[in-house]
Protein backbone atom coordinates (compact mmCIF):
# COMPACT_ATOMS: atom_id res chain seq x y z
CA UNK A 1 0.00 0.00 0.00
CA UNK A 2 1.78 3.33 -1.23
CA UNK A 3 0.39 6.68 0.40
CA UNK A 4 1.39 8.80 -2.64
CA UNK A 5 -1.80 9.69 -5.00
CA UNK A 6 -1.72 7.68 -7.93
CA UNK A 7 -3.66 8.73 -10.63
CA UNK A 8 -7.00 7.35 -10.92
CA UNK A 9 -6.87 4.79 -14.18
CA UNK A 10 -10.39 5.75 -15.80
CA UNK A 11 -9.77 8.67 -16.40
CA UNK A 12 -5.89 9.92 -15.88
CA UNK A 13 -6.35 12.86 -13.47
CA UNK A 14 -4.96 12.69 -9.67
CA UNK A 15 -6.81 10.92 -7.61
CA UNK A 16 -6.73 12.06 -3.65
CA UNK A 17 -6.04 8.86 -1.27
CA UNK A 18 -9.36 10.33 0.50
CA UNK A 19 -11.43 10.08 -2.61
CA UNK A 20 -10.63 7.12 -4.65
CA UNK A 21 -10.58 3.50 -3.55
CA UNK A 22 -8.69 0.34 -5.06
CA UNK A 23 -10.91 -1.88 -7.66
CA UNK A 24 -10.95 -5.28 -6.44
CA UNK A 25 -10.94 -6.79 -9.83
CA UNK A 26 -7.89 -5.07 -11.68
CA UNK A 27 -6.69 -3.51 -8.21
CA UNK A 28 -6.09 -0.30 -9.52
CA UNK A 29 -6.92 3.38 -8.16
CA UNK A 30 -10.24 5.06 -9.33
CA UNK A 31 -12.50 7.63 -8.45
CA UNK A 32 -14.56 7.49 -5.96
CA UNK A 33 -16.42 9.60 -3.01
CA UNK A 34 -16.45 7.85 0.31
CA UNK A 35 -19.14 10.57 1.57
CA UNK A 36 -22.24 11.32 0.83
CA UNK A 37 -21.56 15.22 1.08
CA UNK A 38 -17.63 14.76 -0.78
CA UNK A 39 -17.41 16.72 -3.78
CA UNK A 40 -15.92 15.07 -6.89
CA UNK A 41 -16.29 12.56 -9.36
CA UNK A 42 -16.97 8.42 -9.19
CA UNK A 43 -15.25 6.59 -11.28
CA UNK A 44 -16.67 2.94 -10.13
CA UNK A 45 -18.81 2.23 -7.43
CA UNK A 46 -19.24 0.26 -3.99
CA UNK A 47 -21.31 -1.63 -2.76
CA UNK A 48 -21.83 -4.61 0.25
CA UNK A 49 -21.19 -7.70 -0.17
CA UNK A 50 -23.93 -9.61 0.79
CA UNK A 51 -21.19 -13.03 1.39
CA UNK A 52 -18.37 -11.32 3.18
CA UNK A 53 -20.57 -8.28 4.26
CA UNK A 54 -17.45 -6.12 3.16
CA UNK A 55 -17.17 -3.40 1.19
CA UNK A 56 -16.47 -3.87 -2.33
CA UNK A 57 -15.30 -1.55 -5.01
CA UNK A 58 -14.90 -2.26 -8.53
CA UNK A 59 -14.39 1.04 -11.49
CA UNK A 60 -16.47 1.40 -14.60
CA UNK A 61 -14.31 -0.65 -16.85
CA UNK A 62 -14.62 -3.43 -14.77
CA UNK A 63 -18.15 -3.09 -14.29
CA UNK A 64 -19.22 -2.87 -18.10
CA UNK A 65 -16.62 -6.03 -18.46
CA UNK A 66 -13.70 -3.96 -20.40
CA UNK A 67 -9.74 -5.44 -19.71
CA UNK A 68 -8.30 -2.93 -17.57
CA UNK A 69 -6.28 -0.32 -19.53
CA UNK A 70 -8.84 1.96 -20.90
CA UNK A 71 -6.90 1.62 -24.00
CA UNK A 72 -9.31 2.41 -27.44
CA UNK A 73 -10.92 -0.69 -29.13
CA UNK A 74 -8.57 -2.36 -31.66
CA UNK A 75 -10.07 -3.25 -34.98
CA UNK A 76 -10.07 -7.57 -35.01
CA UNK A 77 -7.19 -8.78 -37.10
CA UNK A 78 -6.54 -11.91 -38.62
CA UNK A 79 -8.85 -11.88 -41.98
CA UNK A 80 -6.57 -12.64 -44.69
CA UNK A 81 -7.11 -10.71 -47.91
ZN1 LIG B 1 -11.35 9.08 -12.35
ZN1 LIG C 1 -11.20 -2.29 -12.12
Amino acid sequence: MTLDSSPCHVCGEPAAESASAVCNGCERRFHLRLREDAEGRDCGEVWISEQYLSLEFACFPCLRGEPPGGAAPEPPVGRGH
